[in-house]
């Protein structure tokens, strides 16, 4: 917990807390990832105190409170340039399987029982002493990711947390408490009543996972790949991870090799990453060759292409990478104007695209006269 707590702009919001006579505590990803040494992206804090005590706290010491949440507890308070959300102790009064209506607490114990895996319920306080009121700690350092409380009660609560399973399993567990799988297989149609964008956010980050294909793995015994992503297929990922090699784990990668025929429409992907999603499932359905991918893709997906290609089993040859690089920097050398006034209209179209034929199927190597002869044959054929 060391290096999170010398943060000299945590600090200072912990003794604004503080100065009101309240406590703060970090909670969730920070502590769970600070445990096991991963990186901490934002810390989160919990407090007894009150959300409106919270703006007031904040102001007196100089700091800038945003009720980002106010209604849920939450202010982001500002520190330094950056902003820490902090949220009062909470439980849950009613829940309809989608969200919560809370009320405020006093009570950490009571807080971390609302919260979903025992791994996510731990907290800090600023002496670094973890406060773990459900076992999380033994659980995290153990990779067993356990619901708090029973499965079943907790999924109907919030069926979002059916696909938070699995991206916790992916990035924080070894092994998946039975009980909680069992639970996320009988209550998987409960995600129909899931915004797609929630679906689509989880699972973004569940493929962005250093090796998520056990996850994907189990997702797709239980049921629940299915149900999110139909026509999904998760035999090649396993295959994927390992010819990725040391790569950044990439997302729109791992969704490719699935396969599934409406992702972009399922997880409501943005227009630029259906575009990616669509130009690699056009690719692999056309079977390109490396320089044909290369050539129309750019190198970077037409790496992603080779790639998923190999997991399906089509081995690649040795300089794959170089031809690549070489494909995609490689330019037609004709043009439309070469072609006129021998080709008119529709004919320009057909002859540029024989040429450029010829130059993929030629490494790129076909000098310009050739080409245009062959653009000119092509071009006058009867279509
Ligand atoms: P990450 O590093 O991915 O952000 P995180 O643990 O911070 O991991 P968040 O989704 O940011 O995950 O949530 C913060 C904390 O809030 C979690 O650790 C968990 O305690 C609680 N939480 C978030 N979403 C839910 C939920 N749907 N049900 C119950 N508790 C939740
Ligand atoms: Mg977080």
């Amino acid at each position: 917990m060391a290096p999170v707590l010398a943060d000299p702009a945590l600090s200072a919001v912990l003794d604004a807390i503080e100065a009101g006579d309240r406590r703060g505590f970090l909670v969730g990803g920070a502590v769970r990832n600070a445990l096991i040494g991963r990186a901490v992206d934002d810390v989160d804090i919990a407090t007894d105190a009150r959300p409106r005590d919270v703006m007031r706290l904040a102001r007196d010491a100089g700091l800038k409170p945003v009720p980002t949440g106010i209604d849920h507890g939450t202010i982001t308070v500002v520190a330094d340039g950056r902003g820490f959300e902090v949220t009062t102790f909470r439980r849950d009064v009613d829940t309809d399987g989608r969200r919560a209506v809370v009320a405020f607490s006093d009570d950490l114990a009571e807080d971390a029982r609302r919260r979903d895996f025992t791994m996510n319920a731990l907290y800090a306080d600023r002496a670094g002493r973890v406060i773990d009121p459900v076992g999380g700690l033994p659980d995290l350092m153990d990779g067993r990711l356990r619901f708090v409380g029973d499965p079943q009660a907790r999924i109907r609560e919030d069926y979002l947390r059916i696909l938070r399973f699995f991206r916790f399993l992916a990035w924080y567990g070894r092994k998946a408490d039975p009980r909680a799988v069992a639970a996320c297989a009988a209550l998987k149609d409960g995600l129909a009543r899931i915004a797609p964008e929630r679906i689509g956010a989880e699972m973004r980050k569940l493929l962005a996972a250093p090796d998520p294909s056990d996850a994907v793995r189990l997702m797709a015994d239980t049921g629940v790949l299915a149900q999110i992503l139909p026509g999904a297929q998760a035999d090649t990922l396993p295959a994927l991870i390992a010819a990725e090699g040391g790569r950044p784990p990439a997302w729109p990668r791992r969704l490719a090799c699935l396969r599934a025929p409406d992702a972009a429409q399922a997880l409501r992907l943005s227009r630029e990453e259906a575009r990616v999603q669509d130009a690699l499932a056009g690719a692999l359905s056309a079977g390109w060759s490396l320089n044909e991918a290369g050539y129309r893709l750019g190198r970077d997906l037409a790496t992603d292409h080779a790639l998923i290609r190999t997991a399906s089993g089509h081995d690649l040859p040795e300089g794959w990478a170089d031809r690549l690089a070489h494909a995609a920097q490689a330019r037609l050398p004709i043009a439309a104007k070469d072609l006129i006034p021998d080709l008119q209209g529709h004919q320009i179209g057909r002859g540029l695209k024989a040429a450029e034929a010829m130059w993929i199927a030629g490494d790129f190597a076909v000098p310009a006269p050739a080409l245009i002869d062959a653009a000119l044959l092509a071009g006058k054929a009867a279509p």
